[in-house]
């Protein structure tokens, strides 16, 4: 049976909002009054029940259609619950308090119809702590705490509040930014209005903007996290990064990482919120997409390989550190770094070596090369014989070089160990009286395959300095 008065309807009110301003404009003493007269509670119209849309419709005069938005309701798994089509976190629950834009409420008292305190209605999207900003009036929601019988009886709070409302319409502050309040309204809405954003469930969206934000502000992209607004001021500011894509949080990410250079295992104080962000979340389904995109950020821009986990363990390694590639590789750091300013992989610098990056691929072809090679003091040693004399050798092209000397100061004179191996052949040739030279150079190379059959074939680790 519809109501002796009725309201008008507006598109973005909850169902709660019209049940208590019917109740209100009906000489209902409250909502409560209202509902337990008719032996129901607000949940299952908070809820969006087909019978409760009827009752509402039939109460109203409002086609139900019109009244089958914004369902709030449990989403069954965990603390997360769903406001129409976008899904939110536990700390996105409004909690006993009223939430209003005080300028729509003193907009409403003024321009709408009927009685006056059954004007002012509870729009959507205040439904939810994500939304801290009226996308209309440019200020903060404002909270104001609600008696447990009167929770979401709004029609009351504005009869009982009527000067404190109007003043609070004049001293409301304004919002820093109301992006992520417009982003969040069409995410109740339903509607899309960012390709990269709208692929992520409402929450893990905002969450990601946030994380972002904590990331920004640990190294000193933004001035402070204690600007007005707290955590809002994150939420906006990992905003403004995040709404451009993912091209643009990585371009963030690594320049970061261009200046301060983390060793790998610095990743996790590198990462900070964000990636204990990620970890706590691992298993959730919603996340994989976020998951993916800083796993793939992590794994281009850090010298990580096998042994490291940014959230999952890494699947290629981009980049090597000069002492990642010396562990890998079983070389010398210092000779790494040499074959690396060598091949023109890193500019000389004063970084330590596990702040120096490599680009892997290339890394790997220079010292695989180099491992197949022996320097000067290496043969010197082998053949028993002052490193002089190899110079002579070399200079006389007994054996062929194949990497040249660079300067006076410093000499790197490769040999391919086949050449080496097959000069010693040569010099162990059968004779009658082997020189004591012959016997150093064959005691050399038999110790030398002795190493080598302890510790296979990368074994070498003797990057000497000739
Ligand atoms: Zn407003």
């Amino acid at each position: 049976m519809t109501l002796r008065v009725t309201l008008e309807y507006h598109h973005k009110e909850t169902r709660k909002s019209l049940l208590s301003r019917l109740a209100m404009a009906n000489s209902y003493r409250s909502l409560e009054a209202f509902l337990s007269l008719n032996g129901t509670s607000a949940l299952p119209f908070e809820r969006g029940e087909p019978q409760a849309i009827k009752r509402l419709s039939e109460w109203s005069g409002v086609p139900a259609e019109q009244l089958s938005c914004y369902n709030i309701k449990s989403s069954g798994v965990g603390s997360h619950w769903s406001l129409g089509p976008a899904l939110m976190s536990r700390d996105m629950r409004v909690g006993p308090y009223h939430r209003y834009c005080p300028k729509c409420v003193a907009a409403d008292l003024q321009h709408g119809r009927g009685r006056e305190q059954t004007r002012p209605y509870v729009r959507a999207a205040w439904m939810t702590r994500a939304v801290e900003a009226c996308v209309e009036h440019g200020c903060v929601i404002v909270e104001a705490a609600a008696d447990k019988k009167a929770q979401g009886d709004f029609a009351r709070y504005v009869a009982d509040n009527l000067e404190r409302l109007r003043e609070e319409a004049v001293t409301v502050p304004s919002a820093a930014s109301v992006e992520v309040a417009r982003y969040v309204e069409n995410r109740i809405h339903g509607k899309s209005s960012n390709d990269f954003l709208d692929q992520f469930e409402a929450y893990v969206a905002i969450d990601l903007c946030r994380n972002i934000g904590h990331f920004a502000i640990q190294h000193g992209l933004v001035e402070s996290a204690a600007a007005p607004g707290g955590e809002l001021s994150l939420v906006d500011y990992g905003f403004e990064i995040a709404c451009h894509g993912p091209e643009r949080i990585e371009a963030m990410i690594a320049e970061v990482i261009a200046r301060e250079r983390p060793f790998a295992i610095e990743m996790q104080g590198f990462f900070g919120k964000l990636r204990r962000w990620l970890l706590r979340n691992e298993d959730k389904d919603e996340f994989a997409g976020v998951i993916e995109l800083f796993q793939g950020i992590a794994e281009r821009n850090l010298p990580i390989g096998s042994d490291e986990t940014f959230v999952l363990p890494t699947r290629q390694r981009h980049l090597h550190s000069v002492r990642s590639a010396s562990i890998e590789y079983r070389m010398f750091e210092d000779r790494v770094y040499q074959l690396a300013i060598d091949a023109g992989l890193t500019e000389p610098t004063d970084l330590s070596s596990g702040r120096i990056y490599l680009d892997a691929q290339r890394t790997h072809d220079i010292l695989s090369v180099a491992l197949a090679t022996v320097t000067t003091p290496e043969i010197a040693s082998e053949l028993g014989i002052h490193i002089e004399r190899v110079r002579q050798m070399l200079d006389a092209n007994l054996l062929p070089r194949v990497e040249a000397a660079q300067d006076g100061t410093r000499i790197y004179s490769r040999v391919r160990r086949s050449d080496f191996d097959a000069f010693k052949k040569r010099l162990n040739a059968p004779m009658a009286t082997p020189t004591r030279a012959q016997a150093q150079a064959y005691k050399a190379l038999a110790d030398q395959k002795r190493r080598e059959s302890q510790q296979g074939p990368g074994g070498l680790g003797t990057g000497i300095r000739g």
